[in-house]
């Protein structure tokens, strides 16, 4: 039997993984911890038994575009939508990216922005943050003005840290950016969370995009539905790879019914954002190292060796992300932000594996 090889850029990769183990309370994965309002599954039901079934869905998204567009008083000609931000990301790096190209990203960061890069052609070039996982704002534009990536990403709130990056960073950035002809992507999965967002920077002649998601503030990462904010002549690019009714039409009404529920998903954004200030003091209490997030998790260097710590949590039904093997997160887990009583849980589990010391 004969098999065919990979193609040889693929050979040296490893997909990506993020282990899925039963247990009863699971704070490793960023998800939201409760499911949207019932009303919001009754709407999608609801549409769901209007939809022309036999017929392809609207190519361009056009409803759905628009109505994500109006939250941020745009036109839908500045959104672009695709199954997950991480798909967003791909056919930008397709688009914009590819052989021959480089893009840039700061470490530690989120890992599919290197590793979509890779599998769309691009070559990765990585520079380190600061030891506090803080920007050297000066490093940071001397690699762009040497490297001169094609795509350059930003991820604010960073994920794995929570770290927010400051406006006037992602201003400078972009500068550098575009003095190289280059584009900036600032990923804001977790931008509700967050004081504040890149989406001020926006302007039709500047090479700037914001991806969000569904996935985290919509409680809707069963759905795949990501989109991003750019400009006109950017978005309008973004057709020459895209596949032709890459979006299905259950997945367009379930984006435009879940806007139906905007006030619903604010008072859960900041009922998080309460629950993550007193899981950072709890664990400051514990003597762990917290750093500070703008996200629904938090990083943090327990005072004992984090393999130990994680398997003493697994051991006690609860699931975090064990960071501690990442390059630059050396002792470091990360947890998410689940309900009150799943914290609670959280908590009182570390102040009993803390005290056994
Ligand atoms: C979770 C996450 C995403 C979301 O990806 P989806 O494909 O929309 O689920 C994107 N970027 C970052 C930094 C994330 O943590």
């Amino acid at each position: 039997m004969s098999r065919p090889p990979v193609r040889d850029d693929l050979a040296a990769l490893t997909g990506y993984h993020s282990p899925q183990v039963d247990v009863a309370v699971r704070l490793n994965t960023n998800e939201a911890p409760e499911p949207p309002p019932p009303e919001f599954s009754r709407a999608v039901a609801a549409a769901a038994m209007a939809i022309p079934w036999h017929r392809y869905p609207d190519r361009a998204a056009l409803e759905l575009r628009t109505a994500i567009a109006k939250l941020y008083d745009l036109g839908p000609e500045h959104v672009f939508c695709a199954n997950g931000s991480n798909e967003v990301l791909q056919t930008l790096l397709l688009t914009f990216a590819g052989p021959g190209r480089t893009t840039l990203t700061f470490e530690p960061t989120y890992a599919l922005h290197s590793h979509l890069s890779r599998i769309t052609g691009s070559e990765p070039v990585a520079v380190d943050r600061r030891d506090d996982f803080s920007l050297d704002v000066d490093a940071a534009l001397d690699a762009v003005r040497s490297i001169r990536p094609s795509v350059t990403f930003l991820c604010s709130p960073n994920n794995p840290t929570g770290l927010v990056e400051p406006v006037p960073t992602i201003r400078s950035v972009l500068a550098a950016v575009a003095e190289v002809d280059g584009l900036l992507v600032v990923d804001e999965a977790y931008g509700e969370f967050a004081p504040h967002s890149a989406v001020e920077l926006l302007v039709e002649e500047t090479p700037l995009v914001v991806t969000k998601t569904y996935s985290k503030t919509w409680a809707m990462a069963g759905a795949r539905l990501g989109y991003l904010l750019g400009p006109a002549w950017l978005v309008e690019q973004l057709e020459l790879v895209v596949l032709p009714y890459h979006l299905d039409a259950l997945k367009q009404a379930a984006g435009l019914a879940a806007l139906r529920f905007v006030d619903s998903m604010s008072a859960r954004v900041a009922g998080i954002v309460e629950e993550r200030g007193r899981i950072q003091a709890a664990l400051t209490e514990l003597g762990a190292e917290v750093w500070p997030s703008g996200s629904n998790f938090l990083l943090f260097r327990p005072p004992r060796p984090a393999d130990e710590v994680w398997q003493a949590l697994v051991d006690r039904s609860i699931l975090v992300r064990n960071t501690a093997s990442w390059q630059h997160l050396d002792g470091c887990l990360r947890v998410t932000v689940g309900t009150a009583e799943e914290n609670r849980r959280f908590l009182a589990a570390m102040a009993d594996i803390l005290e056994d010391r």
